[in-house]
């Protein structure tokens, strides 16, 4: 969450921002006229990468305090394309948006929330994977993870709607495994920052599967492969995320090659772009999976279902894999075969 009190206009945020070509002075008095409720040209170039966060260094979390803008003062193309989408999320909250799922399973076992995604958003047969056998499942409206509604210019939805949805969870009265990362972030961030409580015990998808891979390490092939990842948003609010998926990689023999957007130097998926500057979105897409190539990774890896569904096409024009996690992981277990093979 913004806070004011840590900026000292030092301007690393946009000064690094790599959609926007600022000078320090720059993005110092767009920060400034922010800061003071104004507009600034960042709100229409900011493509809601949520990178910032990681370039400025006193944790002021200056990629907050250009989405609350972006969504008061309209002035970013995001907020107006995406508006029928928010009004939609928005009828969901409020329970008009037609009753989520609960697939129910062993009582002893977590549920695994899908937040408000579709099934069908992950890769198939997913459910059947040993990973999860057992788990309830739920998904709807009312489970969203609110965290991504920044993309959409809606930041306020979180305010709005996060008690309903941690609510919403609490009343499974069960552990809960998040297979999207934001749905995470809202019981373990945005919660917090909001003076909400949590009744109820989480993990990250991430904690799930490498207590899984350790506790079965008999039916674990390592994969001997080289792989480049796509670092979703959410790894701007949590780094833990990386360190988490590291352990994964080194308990199914996985290795990922340096290559130049990673870690703080990611490129976004430009999931938020398409709708408002596709020309941008294309160049961005085809930059990262040509980079991901060039680094002698064998597949790129995807670890959120947005990223997974706008790599899909460039990474099927280059012929280059895509794989989520979470098949790597059944790969890793024999359930699947590496593309190709
Ligand atoms: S969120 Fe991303 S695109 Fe927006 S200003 Fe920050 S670094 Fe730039
Ligand atoms: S938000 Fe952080 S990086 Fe940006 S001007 Fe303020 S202190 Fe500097």
């Amino acid at each position: 969450m913004w806070d004011a009190s840590k900026c000292d206009l030092c301007g690393e945020c946009l000064a690094n921002c790599r959609y926007v070509d600022y000078d320090k002075e720059r993005a110092a008095e767009d920060i400034k006229l922010l800061m003071e409720g104004k507009e600034a040209d960042i709100l229409k170039s900011c493509i809601t990468c949520v990178a910032c966060n990681d370039y400025c260094p006193t944790g002021a979390d200056p990629s907050n305090l250009i989405f609350k803008m972006q969504e008061k003062t309209g002035a970013s193309p995001i907020v107006a394309s995406m508006k029928p989408l928010v009004d939609l999320m928005t009828k969901g909250l409020e329970g008009e948006g037609g009753p989520g799922q609960l697939i129910p399973g062993d009582p002893d076992k977590p549920v695994l929330s899908f937040d408000s995604f579709e099934f069908k958003q992950f890769p198939e047969g997913t459910l059947d994977s040993a990973l999860f056998k057992g788990m309830s499942v739920v998904r709807g409206p009312e489970y969203m993870s609110l965290v991504g509604a920044v993309h959409m210019g809606a930041e306020s939805l979180s305010e709005k709607y996060a008690q309903k949805v941690i609510d919403r969870l609490a009343e499974l009265k069960k552990d809960i495994v998040y297979i999207h990362n934001e749905g995470y972030l809202l019981a373990h961030m945005k919660a917090k920052e909001l003076g909400i409580e949590v009744p109820f015990r989480y993990q990250h998808l991430f904690e799930y599967l490498i207590d899984f891979l350790k506790n079965n390490p008999d039916s674990i092939k390592k994969l001997n492969k080289k792989v480049a990842y796509q670092a979703n948003c959410a790894i701007r609010w949590f780094r833990q995320q990386d360190i988490w998926l590291g352990e994964i990689f080194d308990l199914i023999g996985v290795e990922c090659p340096p290559r130049e957007y990673s870690g703080v130097n990611a490129l976004c998926c430009s999931g938020p772009i398409i709708g408002t500057n596709k020309e941008l979105a294309i160049d961005i897409q085809q930059r990262n999976v040509k980079d991901a190539m060039d680094c002698g990774a064998e597949a790129l890896i995807t670890i959120c279902p947005m990223c997974d569904a706008v790599l899909r096409r460039p990474t099927s024009q280059l012929g280059f894999p895509k794989i989520f996690i979470t098949d790597l992981c059944r790969m890793a277990l024999g359930e699947i075969p590496w593309p190709g093979a």
